[in-house]
């Protein structure tokens, strides 16, 4: 197996190339040139391995050049009690009536990107080691909150790596911020941007793909990497997790080996929801993929449509982490979708480059309706969906977490699919306490920051994570702010190439 590039077919490199150089030089995204398969028996395999050995199983499939030994270093460090708080690493909980809510925010920074970033560094320094790379790399991340964090965290100290972050200043949650700006590590950089996370996104991509600054960087002995989820190396360890969930729920005896379940994702950037459609066909039973979105319906149009128009308003929601228009990893599923047709891919995102807009082939919107249901709501039904939730089950979901709850109550309303159903639980209702206490004590809380986490603790009966605590004391260390067009000078500078 190798990897292409979803604008260029021809471009043929190993997984440890793709994840080192994080995106393609042609704009492109890389993606495996098959989807390996997992069958029943080594699906039943997995029961009796803990996550870190699912891990090597699935890893095994797609990281063709990496050793077993490679593998196993990577995920025994990473899929660790030492970073998770819980031993199941993603933890499964019981049911909703047909719901099973899969937690993937136990690791140190208490949203689901920590179940790819706790690994990539790992991945990523063995990807630079074994193609005799030694630039010093560069991580650049746009965030829309989570990834920011989830990536510092991973990154700090990291020997021969280098990483800075760019956010939204007004579009992240006040513990999203205070998360970033109080980072520790000696090889950390974060700096806000007046925009929205697409500025980010779009700048960050934008500098990577500039010659110029390549050259200048590898002047310096430097080079750039992604650990955005345009990088196979975060798509990879997504895929890990809806096996395994499919592995515990048969396990549990929620479901027999076989079954069918749904998925539910709430979406933005289209890497998660990408990996459950891998896992899918890979050969976990997988039914639909219920991809939900918040107001920032994109996605749900495109489903119903095939039309993808990011021409619209943006609002800022109260899930910040899915304020999308522009959904990177859908590149992806649409090369899947035309069976490689690289030549279609770089004429529908050229159009969205210069248009905002693009329609996919009748044949295409088929194929996505076949897998895909999408769905969407407001920010008043999430908080309306929190409250009920609660009340019905006592389980306290994050803002996130409700879209996908309440796109799920809505689709079962609508066709009576009594499939059992995972839903993807993305953050800890802590991240975002003062939306989730609002939503329940239907009031808005004028109490500071950890007043709200003291209160929600002892509404929720939840403990508060150790890592989020601890914010409370750390000194503010970032707090620049900088204009979108600035970006590439305050990169360069922030990396001594200028001065
Ligand atoms: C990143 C994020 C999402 C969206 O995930 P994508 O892979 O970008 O679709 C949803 N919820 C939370 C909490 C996130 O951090």
């Amino acid at each position: 197996m190798y990897y292409q590039s979803t604008r260029n077919s021809d471009l043929q490199v190993t997984s440890s190339v793709a994840i080192a150089q994080g995106i393609s030089a042609d704009g492109g995204l890389f993606i495996p040139s098959e989807i390996p398969k997992i069958s029943m028996e080594e699906l039943k395999a997995l029961a009796d391995m803990n996550y870190a050995e699912r891990a090597n199983v699935v890893f095994g499939k797609f990281l063709t050049d990496f050793t077993p030994e490679e593998i196993a270093y990577c995920t025994s460090h990473a899929y660790h009690v030492k970073n998770f708080e819980t031993e199941q690493i993603a933890e499964l909980t019981g049911a909703f009536d047909n719901a099973y809510i899969l937690e993937l925010w136990h690791g140190p920074t208490c949203a689901f990107k920590d179940m790819a970033l706790q690994i990539l560094p790992y991945l990523l320094t063995t990807s630079l080691k074994k193609n005799g790379e030694d630039k010093k790399v560069v991580i650049l991340v746009a965030t829309s909150g989570d990834t920011g964090k989830a990536a510092l965290e991973g990154f700090k100290d990291v020997p021969n790596t280098e990483i800075m972050v760019f956010y939204p200043d007004q579009g992240v949650s006040s513990m999203q911020k205070r998360q970033m700006a109080t980072q520790e590590g000696s090889n950390v950089t974060v700096c806000a941007l007046e925009g929205n996370f697409d500025d980010c996104q779009n700048g960050v991509k934008k500098i990577f793909t500039d010659h110029a600054v390549k050259e200048k960087l590898a002047n310096a002995g430097k080079m750039f990497s992604s650990a955005n989820s345009i990088n196979w190396g975060r798509l990879a360890p997504q895929v890990v997790y809806y096996v395994s969930a499919y592995v515990e729920m048969a396990k549990r005896g929620d479901i027999n080996f076989g079954d069918v379940i749904n998925v539910v994702v709430p979406t933005g950037n289209f890497g998660n929801i990408l990996a459950a459609y891998y896992a899918k066909n890979m050969g976990v039973p997988i039914g639909k993929l219920i991809c939900a979105s918040n107001i920032n319906k994109v996605l749900t149009d495109f489903i119903e449509t095939g039309i993808y128009d990011r021409n619209r308003d943006f609002y800022a929601t109260c899930s910040p982490s899915m304020d999308i228009l522009i959904s990177s990893n859908l590149e992806r599923l649409l090369y899947l979708l035309t069976d490689g047709d690289d030549k279609q891919i770089r004429e529908w995102f050229g159009k969205l480059s210069t248009e905002g807009k693009y329609e996919v082939s009748e044949s295409v919107k088929e194929k996505l309706k076949n897998d895909f249901v999408g769905g969407f709501c407001d920010d008043a039904e999430t908080k309306k969906t929190i409250h009920d939730f609660k009340e019905k089950y006592n389980y306290t979901c994050d803002t996130h977490t409700a879209v996908a709850v309440k796109v799920y109550q809505d689709y079962i309303a609508q066709t009576g699919d009594k499939t059992k159903t995972l839903i993807a639980s993305t953050a800890s209702p802590y991240k975002f306490s003062a939306s989730v206490l609002e939503a329940i004590e239907n009031a808005e809380s004028n109490a500071d920051e950890y007043a709200q986490v003291a209160h929600l603790a002892e509404i929720s009966g939840l403990p508060v994570p150790q890592s989020l605590a601890d914010l409370q004391n750390k000194a503010v260390r970032f707090s620049e702010v900088i204009q979108k067009e600035d970006m590439e000078n305050y990169v360069l500078k922030k990396l001594n190439i200028i001065a």
